[in-house]
């Protein structure tokens, strides 16, 4: 099952060096969820490859205009499209007053219904979930409102061997019972052990983005033990200052939250334009927290190890 986080932008709100404003594709079992929208998100969609009709759930982290600028360019795109199936796009609801604005302006009417799912007031809660995946909010500490999202797998039912399982001709109905851990006796007497047919399911793995946020300890229990953490790293400790006047992290920071969170690995981003060169930030992160990765433009990682698919 795909599990894969695609960088579009990895810059702060100067674009800079080629780097883009916030946003991602996170790939869950080829189900697309496009987290934040900077501007020139559509041209970073269509670059890496991504159809703009596959994207159902847009999730806005805050309302300052790195993470939002590029949101009427997909919609309208949609738009022109033909697209009919509904956008979910999960958000402060003012974002509705300056998408109403645009649309008005532009004498344009939407052909699909966008579904607002406002995060104002919301603490950490369950904002979205499917038969695999959950996603819960993660309020953040920045100048507005601010919220990062944690994309959990969900625990799968065991694994059916069918192989193992040819020589009893077990009944198709009693493969999912063998599986949620129930015995089988055959028609002879004989007691098929769902141990004995299934396995142990696939480690659920996890991914957390954090968004724009001032260094913020209650993290370390929120995002424990994810597999792969996105947290922001505008600056490098040379800067502490101006990252705590305007309440982002520095990669120390970042990589403080990876180390005491327990995460398996670390993705630095949204850089200051101050930034050319980045390997500042990624030796600072390493005195820490020796996993991490500089997230890059155009670039996937992968949550976690790739899992076989079930049965
Ligand atoms: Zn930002
Ligand atoms: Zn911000």
């Amino acid at each position: 099952m795909t599990f894969s986080v695609t960088v579009l932008g990895s810059s702060a709100s100067i674009p800079a060096y080629g780097r883009f404003p916030s946003s991602q594709v996170v790939n869950h079992n080829e189900k697309l969820f496009l987290v934040d929208c900077g501007e020139g998100t559509q041209m970073r969609l269509h670059q890496n490859g991504f159809r703009r009709g596959r994207i159902h759930h847009i999730f806005i982290s805050h309302l300052h205009g790195d993470h939002f600028y590029g949101l009427i360019g997909v919609l309208t795109t949609m738009n022109l499209l033909g697209r009919n199936k509904p956008v979910h796009l999960f958000s402060h609801s003012a974002i509705l007053n300056v998408i109403k604005v645009q649309l008005e302006v532009a004498q344009t009417e939407l052909t699909y219904e966008l579904i607002l799912h406002p995060l104002d007031g919301l603490g950490q809660e369950v904002i979205y979930e499917n038969e695999v995946i959950e996603i819960t909010t993660l309020p953040l500490n920045h100048r507005v409102p601010c919220w990062g999202f944690l994309f959990r797998e969900k625990r799968l039912a065991r694994r059916f061997l069918s192989e193992k399982a040819a020589q009893f001709n077990i009944p198709f109905h009693m493969i999912p019972r063998l599986k949620a851990g129930e015995d089988y006796i055959t028609p002879s007497g004989q007691v098929v052990k769902s141990l004995d047919v299934t396995a142990d399911p696939p480690e659920p793995r996890s991914y957390a983005y954090v968004a724009d946020t001032a260094y913020d300890e209650t993290l370390i229990e929120r995002v424990s033990h994810v597999d792969l953490l996105f947290h922001e790293s505008t600056f490098n400790e040379e800067n502490r200052q101006r990252a705590a006047e305007t309440f982002h992290s520095t990669a120390l920071n970042a990589a403080t939250i990876a180390s005491r969170s327990g995460a398996k690995q670390l993705l630095l981003g949204h850089y200051s334009a101050k930034f050319k060169d980045l390997e500042p930030l990624l030796a600072e992160a390493k005195t820490v927290f020796d996993n991490t990765l500089l997230s890059m433009d155009g670039k996937a990682y992968t949550v976690g190890r790739p899992t076989a698919l079930e049965v």
